[in-house]
């Protein structure tokens, strides 16, 4: 067994946390996020190298990015770019013109020692996005306000090796891998979001979530929350309620799931009422969510701007969008996805409850490109609603990341259309397509699985049913048609469910002489 190691400063050994709902009664939360998106520009932020995922470490690498002295950065245009969509998607305005900055800190896997930001002129400032949070008393709209987005640079990563723990605590020595110094990351602030009360953690959720389908619309990032190209830090404060200052905040840090942030929520305003409770203060801290525990544990103080020791990059030319490039950009945006919401619901015919689902779900999109491959919406609502969905529960991952694409699930319903599959059969199919045996039509064919309806077959198969159900038989010949039922089973189990059902039947009854 792995033995135990003592965080230094875990202040979890504090006062016993207050239940939420208790907490709720007494006490009003404040809630801030910043999200981090790993945009999914070809090249890094500021140099030529590779932004492939996945890479023998330092592979990708340059002068600029390993900070050699005298190397400069140049700015990617398409971050830039990206950044603006974002943006305009999230109704900011776009700053005319701003400089990038250099937030100083030593971190191992940070080579320059300092961060490439923006600092006080970030690229775009004051929009909102609007979410809806499905509650007990139906859904309800939040307008969350954003901040800023600003364009900044992803560090290296540090594995800790020896340890038992994969922490650095007890590590014998560290890798560093640049590979991922210099990814260009955008980080979306919101203003304090308030008035929400126990629906803070939803409101969390849902923003986090519409954030992410957002940007998933706009093509800047595949935004896997999984996968660490899209995280939040999430900052919570409670105060009194009926007081109107607010309390101290905590910022978890990293937080990679929508169900982590809803939990970082919770349990965070459960820990400082209990906090509060005790007459005690909040501390302005970092926490780290731990996913195991489903709460966070205190990580260090939090600096204040101005420990980073900002100031303009003197290597870099100011961002200075025209105004006619941002019209340009903001004319070719996607339909968002609120719009598609909402015409997806009406051209699916499509009530509440179903909408709901396939949001919940995460399955618009797929539904909608499994229909674009001919589809009816319906059956591939079904297929991606329950048996898909049911195996991407089980296999833990998200429904989108199943190794199937739409065109396969298309087919797979079409031939379950034409006859040639049952839904069982269909099943079988989708197994085996997630299990690597190739394309559904491949699947049928190794599996052997299609449905047995030529009368050679069957025949034989309805022969033997009969054969072996002579009592069956003898109701059906003295008129009990309804009797037929037993016989139809019987070949459906002698065929493991590939028999047509409905041309046995046929059979059984033009043999037994009653049709
Ligand atoms: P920093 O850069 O130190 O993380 P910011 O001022 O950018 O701090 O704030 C971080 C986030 O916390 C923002 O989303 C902000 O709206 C939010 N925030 C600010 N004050 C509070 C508070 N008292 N309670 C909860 N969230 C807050
Ligand atoms: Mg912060
Ligand atoms: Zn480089």
């Amino acid at each position: 067994m792995a033995h135990a190691v003592t965080p230094s400063s875990d202040t979890n050994s504090g006062p016993t946390p207050v239940a939420y709902e208790q907490a709720l009664t007494k006490y009003e939360p404040v809630l801030g996020l910043e999200t981090h998106i790993e945009l999914g520009t070809a090249s890094k932020m500021f140099c030529s190298c590779s932004t492939k995922f996945g890479a023998e470490p330092n592979s990708q690498v340059c002068p600029v990015c390993l900070a050699f002295p005298g190397s400069l950065p140049v700015v990617n245009a398409k971050a830039v770019e990206s950044a603006i969509r974002l943006g305009l998607a999230l109704n900011c305005s776009v700053a005319p013109w701003g400089r990038f900055a250099r937030k100083n800190y030593f971190y191992p896997d940070m080579p320059k020692n300092y961060q490439i930001s923006q600092h006080d002129e970030p690229i775009c400032v004051d929009g909102h996005l609007d979410v809806s949070v499905d509650t007990p008393e139906g859904l309800r709209e939040y307008r969350v306000e954003i901040e800023r987005v600003h364009m900044e640079e992803d560090t290296g990563k540090s594995t800790h090796v020896g340890g038992s723990t994969g922490r650095i605590h007890g590590a014998s020595h560290s890798n560093v891998d640049y590979n991922r110094a210099g990814i260009p990351l955008l980080e979306i602030v919101t203003k304090p979001i308030t008035g929400t009360g126990e629906y803070a953690p939803l409101v969390a959720r849902a923003y986090a979530a519409e954030l992410r389908d957002l940007a998933r619309s706009l093509g800047i990032s595949d935004v896997r929350m999984e996968e660490g190209s899209m995280r939040c830090d999430v900052n919570v404060s409670i105060h009194q309620r009926g007081t109107s200052e607010w309390g101290t905040r905590s910022e978890t840090k990293n937080v990679n799931s929508l169900r982590s942030i809803e939990r970082a929520v919770s349990s965070e305003v459960e820990r400082q009422a209990g906090v509060l409770d005790a007459g005690h203060s909040v501390v302005q801290e970092t926490r780290h969510f731990q996913e195991h525990l489903g709460r966070s544990t205190s990580g260090r103080s939090k600096e204040e701007a101005q420990d980073y020791r900002y100031f303009p990059d003197p290597d870099l030319v100011p961002v200075a969008p025209s105004t006619e490039w941002v019209e340009e950009l903001r004319a070719g945006l996607p339909e968002l996805p609120a719009a598609k919401r909402a015409r997806v619901k009406a051209e699916w015919e499509l009530n509440d409850t179903e909408l709901r689902d396939l949001i919940n779900a995460d399955a618009i999109d797929l539904v909608e490109a499994t229909v674009a491959e001919g589809a009816p919406s319906g059956e591939a609502r079904k297929l991606w609603l329950n048996e898909l969905s049911r195996r991407a529960t089980e296999q833990e991952i998200e429904l989108r990341a199943l190794a199937i694409t739409p065109a396969q699930v298309a087919r797979v319903i079409a031939l379950v259309d034409e006859g040639t599959l049952t839904n069982k059969l269909a099943r079988q199919v989708v197994e085996g397509v997630l299990a690597g045996e190739g394309g559904p039509d491949e699947v049928v064919e190794a599996r052997g699985l299609k449905v047995v309806s030529d009368d050679g077959a069957l025949g034989s198969m309805v022969d033997e049913a009969i054969t072996s159900n002579p009592d069956a038989a003898e109701k059906v010949r003295g008129g009990k048609v309804a009797a037929a039922g037993a016989l139809v089973g019987a070949v459906m189990k002698a065929s493991r469910g590939q028999a047509d059902a409905g041309r046995a039947r046929e059979l059984i009854l033009e043999k037994l002489g009653v049709s």
